[in-house]
């Protein structure tokens, strides 16, 4: 490994602890990232020092709390590169992408339009599609992956016609490990005159993201996965999509005026921020960001892309371990999933356990993805900027013991 990360184990409390009497190896980070100190105590000090309900009073706590709301704003536009008015406070990448589905889609889909999602989804950006679809009459495609687990370009240029209205794609497979090519999904898409919505869950965290230079219509992220605090997320948006859309929610915050029979709406991105918005949580995200910047976002990618390189390396010197996703470490972020002949991804998960080691086994949230592959399961290994290369060994070891057990040895 050439980029060594080792020193910043030292910032995340957790790494410390032991499970099962073993040192913690944590490799599920696809599913939820681990917590540095830097962000918790910025989160603790607002709690703790700066507490006031945003926007509400003219009072000091508030005027504090609601500056410190706008500055992380402002953060994570300069992360994403975008302006602050772009930046819309979510729950998450799902309630983001629900809030496109709803707030866009139901009021432009049709029936005898199309929504052309891919096989390789998280369900997060297929469930709020087939829901608004029920609603809309429209219908949904789905771009499908070739052999060696890439997204088939050539299949997709072939669905994109001229009733595809919206076109909603991952950044990267939470399952495969897969990026697909977005930029050039998404100009295809625009040149359609098709809606592009990026599912940025697992992008966002570990690369660095230009939201312009992408050139989708909207795209969505969570700060849980990106060393930040649950209860928090991002929508992007380009200004005028925003324009077409509806707010999702309606309540406090989002409004100009409420008469009897109706409202009207708060100046974007207010708009689509109903109720107390999860402000400190947005403070701990751009806590996090500023973590993520003092290491350098092209640092993070390259650390990654070593360790998923030695990591399908190791993995493939195991007997009766089948990869799911590219074989090159090109274009794939650092997730692997795998199974092994003889054990039940499950089996391999508890097994994992007893020596400390956290990994993900099931659907991922990917059925589509799942049934394409033929494996209802699999076991996950993922990995970010707290890994090092004795975590890949301590799971390699894992997993020969896991054989032994299972005598499939
Ligand atoms: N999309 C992808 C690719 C994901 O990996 C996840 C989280 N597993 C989500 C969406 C949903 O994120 P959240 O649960 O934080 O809304």
């Amino acid at each position: 490994m050439k980029t060594d990360l080792s020193h910043l184990r030292a910032d995340f409390p957790i790494l410390s602890r032991t499970i099962h009497d073993r040192p913690l190896v944590f490799l599920d980070s696809a599913a939820s990232s681990q917590k540095p100190v830097q962000m918790l105590d910025a989160m603790d000090d607002l709690y703790r020092s700066k507490y006031g309900n945003v926007y509400r009073g003219a009072y000091t706590l508030s005027e504090e709390s609601t500056a410190a709301y706008e500055s992380a704003r402002s953060t994570v536009a300069r992360f994403i590169k975008t302006s602050q008015s772009q930046v819309v406070f979510v729950r998450g990448a799902t309630s983001g992408l629900n809030a496109v589905a709803y707030g866009w889609g139901l009021n432009h889909l049709k029936a005898g339009d199309t929504i052309l999602l891919t096989l390789m989804e998280h369900h997060a950006n297929v469930v709020p599609w087939q829901m608004v679809a029920r609603y809309t009459g429209a219908r949904l495609a789905y771009t499908p992956f070739t052999a060696d687990y890439r997204l088939d370009l050539d299949a997709f240029a072939e669905l994109l016609d001229e009733t595809v209205k919206v076109v909603a794609v991952t950044g990267m497979s939470n399952v495969l490990g897969t990026i697909p090519p977005v930029a050039q999904i998404a100009a295809l898409a625009r040149d359609h005159g098709a809606l592009v919505v990026v599912d940025a869950a697992q992008l966002v965290p570990h690369f660095p993201v230009d939201v312009e230079q992408i050139g989708a219509d909207f795209l969505a992220f969570s700060a849980h996965k990106m060393l930040g605090p649950t209860g928090v997320g991002v929508l992007w948006g380009r200004m005028e999509r925003f324009e077409e859309m509806e707010p999702y929610e309606g309540g406090g915050e989002m409004i100009d005026d409420v008469q009897l029979e109706s409202s009207t709406w708060a100046p974007i991105p207010h708009r689509f921020e109903a109720g107390t918005p999860p402000f400190v949580e947005a403070v701990g995200l751009a806590a996090a960001i500023e973590y993520l910047e003092a290491i350098g976002m092209e640092t993070v990618a390259a650390h990654d892309h070593e360790l998923t390189t030695f990591a399908l390396e190791r993995l493939s010197e195991i007997p009766g371990l089948t990869i799911y996703g590219p074989e090159a470490s090109i274009d794939r972020g650092g997730v692997v999933s795998f199974t092994m002949d003889g054990i039940h991804p499950h089996d391999i998960a508890t097994i994992l356990d007893g020596e400390g080691i956290a990994i993900r086994a099931g659907h991922h949230c990917a059925r589509p993805l799942a049934r394409t592959i033929g494996e209802p399961a699999t076991a996950r290994v993922s990995f970010y900027v707290y890994n090092v290369p004795t975590d890949v060994d301590a799971l390699v070891a894992g997993l020969h013991k896991a054989r032994e057990l299972f005598d499939v040895a």
